[in-house]
């Protein structure tokens, strides 16, 4: 599987740790060759103090070639040469020796015309403010304009602007200049890809609607659960339009300090000013998006401050330049009222959990990136996959993908689909788990046991496949049962029949083997939490009738509830949940005691293959009782 193509790409180029420091490394080096071979280069002189006792020592060495007498200083020369070729220039204090001019023009020199030359100007060091400006003004300014330069070329790549905004936000926002996604990956959600068409060919075009006088949207806020694409999504509008995308998640605005979310902001959107017409992506906006709310907790300055900051730069800018603001979020509740109002994120992109058509078409797009058998059967697949996110069928085709490998194939198959579905919703298989005789009895007939009410109950998915191989998570059987189609609706007889079912197994368990295991757990965890969404919620019981009792927070997030009620009624309730899942349980009881011996002969073959298919299920529990027993 081609893995850029399925994960939600890391949109910014890495930079290597030392592209930020270069440029003071190579300035550091200039100065230290600058220092240490130019200067002694450019001047080849040196000033140096001496006392007035050396000087004297000097002009009756006949060593002084120039002297400069100076206000109170002089200033001399002396024939030799130090080590590196430099002449070397005195300077000592002028003292009261009256006969100091006298005996200078006696003395002798080594200078060409044999006597001391008494110079209008000797070659000495510069004076300390040329010195100054040399040494230490001139390298800062290069400096500084060199560095500004390389701040400049990395401002055209989307850095962070200039020199002086350096330290600013730190904001390191790069754009993505050339997004590879396209709608053709994005399968299904043909309603969202519709509605960014049109902002598509906005940015392609935009002349086209502003010379109507139209303005388009500024923003589109993708509302959906987890995985369902809507980075994706955002990727693929930016690579239709062929324009930069820059992508930041919510919580990176987020910062320590007050003020820096809001600076990031503004760095942001005056980058994307600069690179218009271009996309701005803002991933899991509800991080800085919440609603600002008056809660005792003294709020939360830097949050509040970085959403103002949103606010005030989405009024800002002019969509006419083509900047595009897109959002997503799976709490689209949680967001503050001004950031839908119109003029900011005014489309709603919903994105939903793919329907039956959906998953096969995203199962084609996946598909196309590995290698795989000619016949596998999307339909079945995709059907066993009710419920699962785009993201969650990428995974089980990866899985899928790595289990051939494993197995030692070139080409994924069927059964490799099939059982990374199982891994993913059960957990791998776990082989070697020693089981005894008699718990795998109960196991199979555990499992059975839902089976069997699932198939005469009806109003449920036909079973697919019953395996008691125990799995990683815990489950030591299961029963997958696979709807034929999609179901929009449920009636409640069929969520009645679903309690019923989950009941099935420990019916089995204490009908047939006359015992109750732990084996249900997971069972009536389910069972008592539809029974209780049916109270609740879907106002299906004949007590409260259609009354809300509790509210949905999150519900793109596993949908948590808090209940709405009086504490009596809440414990009311709990005895209508109760009397739901029992009444579940005595049905399948019946069931499974009428059909004992259909149950024996099912559960004989499951102890000897571990699996058996929905199928052959199915013709040993359609075989009347007295001929079962010959079932093979
Ligand atoms: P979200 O942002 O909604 O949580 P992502 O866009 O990050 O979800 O989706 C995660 C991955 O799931 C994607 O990289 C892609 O591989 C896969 N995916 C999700 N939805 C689709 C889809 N409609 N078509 C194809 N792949 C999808
Ligand atoms: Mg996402
Ligand atoms: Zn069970």
């Amino acid at each position: 599987m081609n893995t850029n193509q399925q994960q939600p790409q890391d949109n910014r180029q890495r930079k290597p740790w030392y592209s930020a420091w270069w440029p003071f490394v190579v300035a550091l080096c200039l100065l230290l060759l600058f220092n240490g071979f130019l200067q002694p280069l450019l001047v080849r002189s040196q000033l140096k103090e001496t006392d007035y006792g050396t000087f004297t020592q000097y002009v009756n060495q006949g060593k002084v070639e120039k002297v400069l007498i100076e206000d109170n200083k002089i200033y001399f020369s002396i024939a030799e040469e130090d080590g590196d070729g430099r002449r070397t220039t005195y300077v000592t204090g002028q003292m009261d020796d009256p006969g100091l001019v006298q005996r200078l023009s006696e003395a002798a020199s080594p200078s060409e015309t044999g006597h001391i030359v008494f110079a209008q100007e000797i070659p000495h060091e510069n004076s300390p403010i040329t010195n100054f400006l040399l040494w230490w003004v001139l390298p800062g300014v290069l400096f500084y304009f060199f560095f500004n330069m390389m701040m400049k070329k990395m401002g055209q790549r989307g850095g962070a602007g200039n020199f002086m905004s350096f330290g600013q936000s730190g904001a390191k926002i790069y754009a993505d200049n050339e997004v590879k996604t396209t709608f053709a990956d994005v399968a299904g959600q043909d309603e969202a890809k519709e509605t960014l068409q049109e902002m598509v060919d906005f940015l392609h075009n935009p002349t086209k609607y502003t010379e109507i006088g139209a303005s388009l949207p500024k923003g589109a806020l993708l509302v959906g659960p987890p995985g369902t694409g809507k980075t994706l999504i955002a990727r693929a509008v930016a690579g239709e339009a062929h324009v930069p995308f820059f992508s930041i998640s919510g919580s990176e605005f987020v910062q320590m300090f007050v003020g820096m979310g809001a600076s990031k902001v503004r760095d942001l959107f005056s980058q994307a000013n600069e690179k218009a017409p271009c996309i701005i992506f803002i991933d899991e906006i509800d991080a800085i998006g919440k609603r600002r709310d008056s809660s005792g907790y003294g709020g939360n300055d830097e949050r509040e401050q970085t959403l103002n900051q949103l606010l005030t730069e989405m009024d800002g800018f002019d969509s006419r330049k083509g900047v595009v603001i897109l959002a997503a979020t799976n709490r689209p509740e949680m967001l503050d009222k001004a950031l839908l109002r119109p003029g900011r994120f005014d489309r709603r992109v919903q994105m939903e959990l793919p329907d039956l058509e959906g998953r096969m078409a995203i199962l084609k797009v996946h598909l196309k990136h590995v290698k795989h058998e000619e016949n596998i059967s999307l339909d079945l697949i995709a059907r066993a996959m009710a419920g699962s996110s785009g993201a969650d069928i990428a995974n089980i085709v990866n899985e899928a993908a790595l289990r051939a490998v494993r197995m030692g194939r070139e080409v994924v198959a069927q059964q490799d689909l099939e059982e990374s579905i199982e891994t993913v919703m059960a957990g791998a298989q776990r082989k070697g788990k020693m089981i005894s005789e008699q718990e795998r009895r109960i196991i199979s007939y555990h499992e059975i046991g839902h089976a069997m009410v699932a198939a005469r109950l009806g109003g449920s998915a036909p079973v697919h496949k019953i395996t008691i191989v125990p799995r990683t998570s815990g489950a030591l059987g299961y029963t997958m049962q696979v709807d034929s189609g999609e179901q929009v609706l449920m009636s409640k007889k069929e969520l009645l029949s679903r309690i019923a079912t989950l009941t099935g197994g420990r019916a089995a368990e204490e009908v047939i083997c006359g015992t109750v295991t732990t084996g249900a757990s997971n069972d009536i965890e389910q069972a008592t939490k539809l029974a209780r969404t049916m109270v609740t919620r879907y106002g299906m019981s004949d007590k409260y009738g259609m009354m809300a009792l509790e509210t949905v927070n999150g519900a793109y997030l596993g949908g948590d509830t808090s209940l709405a009620c009086a504490p009596d009624t809440a414990a009311d309730i709990d005895n209508e949940v109760r009397q739901m899942i029992a009444d579940g349980y005595e049905k399948a009881k019946k069931i499974i005691a009428d059909n004992r011996a259909q149950m024996d002969a099912a559960a004989r073959i499951l102890l000897e293959k571990e699996t058996i298919t929905g199928e052959e299920f199915m013709r040993v529990i359609d075989t009347p009782a007295q001929l079962v027993g010959e079932t093979r």
